[in-house]
């Protein structure tokens, strides 16, 4: 029944629990969300921030907001980067910049680094108040630019590993390797949720749904911060990008996105609200604009919503060159004094310029005619200087030599392909092709199956991921991987068609990439020969605006050698490494088994071959809808409606694979699921328990999903909402009872008056294809 009356939450709170296993041995991701939620204690620096704030001139002020990029430090050409110390006296010593960001199209040894950031730091210390820089760069799947590096699966594939301890795991990792390069600040997580699947920044998401992204968004911030984000062993997060960017009305980047404020609160702030409650220090600005109103002066949403609301205390930083944009892409600002002015009262604390001097020169003029009170920039400051203190910038700025040991440790690749591992959703296995016999004859082709680039994607060496000479030759590409793995006698590899990058044709874009044929004749010749063949499909490597496509489809060169392939007869295992769903719904019914390997890394061969062989019995769960055709895109939580339509096959646009599917060498049965209690109040909270068997001959994690459906609300409710979730080992034939429970919270959705609202009546949970109802009364 239909509430009349609408129950307003006043706001969601985190328990501060310590956390405990749950009694039968499962971690489920409530207590690790709880875990990982927990605001680390911090030392009050405010008697420091103010007696160094009262010091301070309006242009040490400033300099304090401005972000330069590293060119505008340096001199040199890719891998010979070196501090040019003219450039370094004017930035640091007579602006008094307070950050530097990013090398240019190069990854550079750890040594090199510390040749750049040591002398960064050392005119610091030259300035009147010696105030530190706070360097930053994007640490998006582990510590980037450096040479060396430990790499994980980007973000979507984390999410498909539904293992928050583990991505905690991966980000100390990148943490600690980010910081032995002297770098103490990552423009990380992107806790964007992706909902739109043509969109070039999918694969830097947590996917579609905002309690996956929030616990895994969180753990990834827990992970780079710690507890103690002075010691050396961590760096300050950048939440990324707040918010509403990832839902652009035509796929491509940086284009405009309608959402009304009740749905930015359900589906898009989610995960942002958790990682400002845990603690995180930086919060960087949507690109692009909603309901007409670019990231960057939305005053709402930074000042009332961010710091007010949320309560965070830490910066704002622009994106790159994004107040400049004001004037020359939204052009809601006539000048970028204007645009300077705008942007910093709507609450930027920080602009990453980052190629001029324009913001300072800007803003001091803006004070000096009262047009900028300097209230705003003392709050932008004092925010700044908080987040350098409890860095330790003040007790030790310069790149610390005994971090080394903390750099590419061995263990840190086993995490890795732990990761990688878990990453790989294995789609489809049609009369249990996979896994394939050592002894087959094999058939290993396609433009991904010889590629690092394809399997680590953007952020990976340089900004685009795409310099082939920058990866590790010991690291196996997938071809690789097979080859050591069955023998050269049994094996061959021909690609059969190439992804290559080419400058565009439109005038002064950046280079994308395209497909090309190579000897598709060789490939089904061998083909006819082989017992099986695996099949490399996907994309290379793309972010931001390179990666806009108007066709999500499979690109029609790869999809005619895929059907040349089939042709032969022979079973045909499908591999894709791709950073979003790209449509395959053509070749989908004609081949055997579907390897959904996304964007895994550096250890993404051995991981993939070790699915494709079963040395690893394969766990991942998709974390977003594989769409079936390009027009038609949707997420599981859509309405009934969508749903009703599909079931009655009024619309044949059932999506390729459902969110959550995910397939494995055993079989999982589950039974006698439980609620209890069957009537609750509207503070009770409900025990959803069932049993989980490991039916099939292997042992196996499993990923319990418990959704939660709203029957009747007065926003039309989603089909179904992940409430819970927790991955579990069994063994052949072992059985465990799982148990979770759902708090009020759980219950609501945000309503139009932009509250959590919560409405008494009928709630079914579902788990494991078993369903059970409460009332909430
Ligand atoms: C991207 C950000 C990134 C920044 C600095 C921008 O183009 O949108 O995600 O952090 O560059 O590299």
């Amino acid at each position: 029944m239909k509430a009349a009356t609408l129950i307003i939450l006043l706001g969601i709170s985190f328990s501060f629990v310590t956390p405990t296993l749950a009694q039968n041995g499962f971690v489920d991701s409530d207590t690790i969300f709880r875990e990982v939620s927990r605001r680390p204690s911090r030392p009050n620096n405010s008697a420091k921030i103010e007696a160094l704030l009262k010091q301070m001139t309006l242009a040490e002020k400033v300099g304090q907001m401005t972000q330069l990029t590293i060119d505008m430090v340096t001199t040199g050409d890719d891998q010979e980067v070196k501090i040019d110390d003219a450039k370094l006296r004017k930035a640091v010593v007579e602006y008094g910049v307070g950050s530097i960001l990013n090398v240019n199209n190069q990854a550079i040894t750890l040594d090199h680094w510390h040749r750049i950031i040591g002398p960064i730091q050392q005119a610091a210390q030259k300035t009147r108040l010696k105030i530190p820089v706070i360097y930053g760069v994007d640490s998006i799947h582990g510590a980037n630019y450096v040479q060396g590096s430990t790499l994980f699966p980007q973000e979507i594939g984390m999410a498909a590993t539904w293992n928050p301890a583990l991505m905690k795991r991966a980000t100390e990792i990148a943490a600690m390797e980010t910081r032995a390069a002297g770098v103490t600040w990552s423009f990380s997580p992107v806790l964007d949720v992706g909902r739109n699947q043509a969109w070039p920044r999918f694969w830097e998401t947590f996917g579609e749904d905002p309690y996956l992204a929030s616990v895994m968004g969180t753990a990834f911030v827990r992970g780079l911060e710690g507890d103690d984000v002075s010691s050396g062993r961590h760096v300050a997060a950048s939440l990324k990008h707040y918010v509403g960017y990832s839902l652009p009305l035509t796929g491509r980047d940086r284009t405009p996105a309608w959402i009304p404020e009740h749905y930015l609160r359900e589906y898009f702030l989610p995960p942002f609200a958790s990682a400002v409650r845990a603690g995180a220090r930086t919060v960087m600005i949507n690109s692009a604009e909603i309901n007409g109103v670019p990231g960057h002066i939305n005053k709402h949403l930074m000042t009332d919503v961010l710091k007010g609301e949320l309560g965070f205390d830490g910066f704002i930083v622009s994106d790159w060159e994004d107040i400049k944009k004001l004037v020359t892409q939204w052009r809601v600002a006539a000048d970028e004094k204007e645009a300077t002015r705008l942007a910093v009262m709507a609450g930027i604390d920080m602009s990453m310029v980052p190629l001029s001097y324009s913001f300072s020169d800007n803003l001091i003029a803006l004070v000096k005619e009262n047009k900028v009170p300097m209230s705003r920039i003392d709050d932008a400051v004092r925010r700044i200087l908080r987040v350098k203190f409890e860095l330790g910038l003040f007790e030790n700025a310069m790149p610390d030599n005994s971090l080394r040991a903390n750099y590419g440790r061995p263990e840190y690749a086993d995490v890795a392909l732990q990761a990688a591992r878990e990453s790989v959703v294995l789609l489809k296995n049609q009369k249990n092709i996979l896994p394939l016999s050592k002894a087959a004859k094999i058939l290993v082709t396609g433009p991904t199956a010889d590629s690092l680039i394809s399997l680590n994607n953007g952020w990976t060496y340089v900004w685009q991921g795409s310099e082939p000479s920058l990866y590790p030759k010991e690291k196996p590409t997938i071809q690789k991987a097979i080859e050591s793995k069955i023998g050269s006698a049994n094996f061959r590899y021909l690609p059969g068609t190439r992804i290559v990058r080419r400058a565009n044709s439109a005038s002064n874009s950046n280079p994308t990439d395209i497909d090309e044929v190579v000897d598709i004749d060789a490939a089904v010749n061998a083909a006819e020969r082989s017992d099986v063949i695996v099949l490399c499909l996907g994309e290379g490597s793309y972010t931001e605006h390179p990666g806009s496509i108007t066709d999500l489809t499979l690109p029609e060169i790869q999809l005619d050698f895929a059907e040349k392939i089939i042709a032969t007869g022979k079973p045909v295992v499908l591999v894709l490494s791709e950073g979003r769903p790209r449509v395959i719904s053509r070749i989908v019914d004609k081949v055997s088994g579907i390897v959904l390997a996304m964007n895994p890394g550096n250890e993404g061969g051995r991981a993939i071959a070790d699915v494709l062989f079963g040395d690893h019995n394969p766990d991942g769960k998709l974390p977003f809808t594989y769409p079936r055709a390009p027009g038609y895109l949707m997420t599981y939580d859509a309405n009934n409606f969508e749903r009703v339509l599909d079931a009655r096959k009024l619309s044949s646009f059932q999506p390729q694979f459902e969110f959550g599917h995910g397939l494995s060498y055993t079989s999982f049965e589950y039974s006698d699921l439980r609620v209890s209690p069957v009537t609750v109040s509207r503070t009770g909270s409900v025990s959803v328990s069932a049993n989980v068997r490991n039916t099939g001959g292997r042992a196996g994690k499993e990923t319990v999903i418990v959704y939660l459906r709203d029957e009747v609300a007065t926003l039309t409710p989603g089909a179904k909402r992940v409430r819970r979730f927790a991955k579990i080992d069994l063994a052949p034939g072992e059985s465990r009872r799982v148990e979770f429970t759902l708090r009020r919270d759980d219950l609501s959705y945000i309503g139009l008056n932009n509250r959590p609202v919560v409405e008494p009546g009928e709630f079914t949970v579902m788990i494991g294809g078993q369903s059970a109802k409460f009332t909430l009364r």
